[in-house]
């Protein structure tokens, strides 16, 4: 069970000699529906962390349950980061990784947000050396075939996809009662402090209400075989890569 917060300093060395691989997961506190939990966005990567951890060497960091939610934050219960705090936050936990000398980074990310901040610090700390950062954006990168299959609506925010998976993990937090179905479209990103609300009725983009366990069941499963493959590769030096 590596979980990094667990160790002491003195077994952390040795522990980390079994493996080049950390995982560091990245979450958002925001308004999803008004039938999701605020932490849906680190429930979910989490979860899927807590996997790898039981079932591989790679390192498992702590969550990071804040995220930049600009476009929520006038929801009840939203903390956004602003995103070049985030970006520097980034940089320093990635460099304080590979002082370590783990070799790869695989960020398992929970929320759309959050990558603008992930790509810089990325950039930043693997200017030098041998270090890889792989941002895996998981409800887009993994799991691709199960949402096909299993998905009767399009994906979006606190949509089908997001709800079945949250029936999954913590049913005890989701109430259908008060699942509601927003999509505003246009062909322009539309950005505006005083239009959030319109864009993005009862924070949602999607419709849940054919959301179910089993569905979101399918879904993890999947997605937790597709992180353990990419993990159990990097453990032996691969990237991964296809060449067309
Ligand atoms: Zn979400």
């Amino acid at each position: 069970m590596p979980f990094w917060s667990e160790f002491s300093h003195t077994n952390f060395q040795q522990a980390a000699g079994k493996t080049e691989v950390v995982v560091m997961v990245t979450g958002a506190l925001e308004a999803h529906g008004t039938h999701l939990p605020l932490a849906t966005d680190s429930y979910l990567p989490t979860y899927l962390a807590e996997k790898v951890a039981e079932k591989t060497n790679a390192f498992v960091l702590p969550t990071i349950p804040f995220g930049d939610s600009w476009d929520f934050n006038n929801f009840a219960g939203t903390i956004s980061v602003d995103p070049k705090v985030l970006m520097e936050f980034y940089v320093s936990i990635m460099k304080g990784v590979f002082k370590h000398r783990f070799r790869y980074l695989v960020v398992l990310n929970g929320h759309g947000g959050n990558v603008p901040a992930l790509k810089m610090a990325a950039k930043s700390a693997t200017e030098k050396g041998e270090h890889v950062v792989i941002i895996v954006n998981w409800w887009r990168d993994l799991a691709e075939s199960a949402r096909k299959i299993v998905e009767e609506t399009p994906g979006g925010h606190a949509a089908e996809d997001e709800t079945s998976e949250v029936m999954h993990v913590r049913p005890d937090l989701v109430d259908m009662a008060k699942a509601v179905s927003h999509r505003v479209v246009s062909k322009f990103d539309i950005i505006s402090g005083s239009y959030r609300d319109e864009l993005l009725p009862s924070a949602m983009y999607g419709d849940p209400r054919k959301a179910t366990p089993e569905k979101g069941q399918l879904i993890m499963e999947q997605a937790e075989e597709e992180l353990i493959a990419l993990i159990e590769q990097l453990q032996q030096g691969k990237l991964p890569l296809t060449r067309e």
